[in-house]
């Protein structure tokens, strides 16, 4: 086994009394490629925010690193499932890049332009934040999170709104930052022929944890209809 990196214990939430995660356990280990799968509504977003320590638990706990998640905050990246703001706001992709590298270092933004190139994206730090296409913003977003080598990165459904072709980049990214940076991953996706291909360990999740393991072991007829409460025949993800 190798090192434990997101311990999530005995972890119950809940928005006043209404139980949004019931005594979920899981771990996700170093250089991990870890998926969250689960219908609409069954805590995928909810968990993550704990994870992250947005939220705190009503019971169990988190352990990153094995200390708090607000105490290593820095050493994760995290991709929020929407990030709202105004299109219209004349801001560049630069600038707002810049937002998230002078806030953390006050350092010169040298990296930035590296950062979005490791994205794919060249020479569109003078592009306007808002007239960004869904896969480019994404790929902004996962770019400001390169720029400090952060151990952990988090992804709450990274493709939504995005072609089937744009989501393959995406993911072929997460894969390579994965790979080659030694990136701890976890990621919520309802994409589950993504899922089987480039996740090595599942969490499916329904309120309470449905089943974990590698893909392999999970994604089955048998755990799908739990899960989804679908028939059997309708995902062929082998
Ligand atoms: P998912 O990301 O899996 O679609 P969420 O984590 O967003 O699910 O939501 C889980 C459940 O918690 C849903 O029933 C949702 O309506 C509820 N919920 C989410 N956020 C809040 C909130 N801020 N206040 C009250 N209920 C919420
Ligand atoms: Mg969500």
């Amino acid at each position: 086994m190798n090192q434990p990196i997101i311990v999530v214990k005995n972890l119950t939430y809940k928005f006043g009394n209404f139980v949004a995660l019931d005594n979920i356990n899981f771990v996700v280990e170093e250089g991990d490629m870890a998926a969250i799968i689960g219908p609409n509504g069954s805590g995928k977003t909810t968990l993550l925010k704990n994870i992250i320590g947005v939220y705190e638990p009503a019971t169990g706990n988190v352990k990153i690193f094995n200390k708090q998640p607000r105490q290593v905050v820095r050493s994760i990246g995290y991709v929020p499932q929407k990030f709202e703001f105004d299109h219209d706001v004349p801001i560049t992709v630069y600038e707002f890049m810049a937002l998230e590298k002078c806030r953390e270092t006050k350092h010169s933004c040298t990296n930035i332009i590296r950062a979005l190139k490791e994205v794919g994206l060249n020479n569109i730090e003078k592009n306007k934040l808002g007239e960004l296409s869904g896969g480019q913003f994404q790929r902004v977003m996962i770019a400001k999170a390169l720029l400090h080598e952060k151990a952990i990165l988090i992804f709450d459904e990274p493709s939504t709104g995005i072609d089937i072709a744009g989501e393959q980049t995406i993911y072929d990214l997460i894969e390579k930052i994965n790979k080659e940076r030694g990136t701890t991953c976890l990621i919520v996706s309802h994409e589950l022929n993504v899922v089987n291909k480039y996740a090595n360990k599942v969490i499916c999740l329904n309120k309470k944890m449905i089943c974990s393991g590698t893909p392999e072991t999970v994604i089955t007829p048998k755990n799908l209809k739990k899960l989804y409460g679908i028939g059997a025949g309708l995902y062929h993800t082998h």
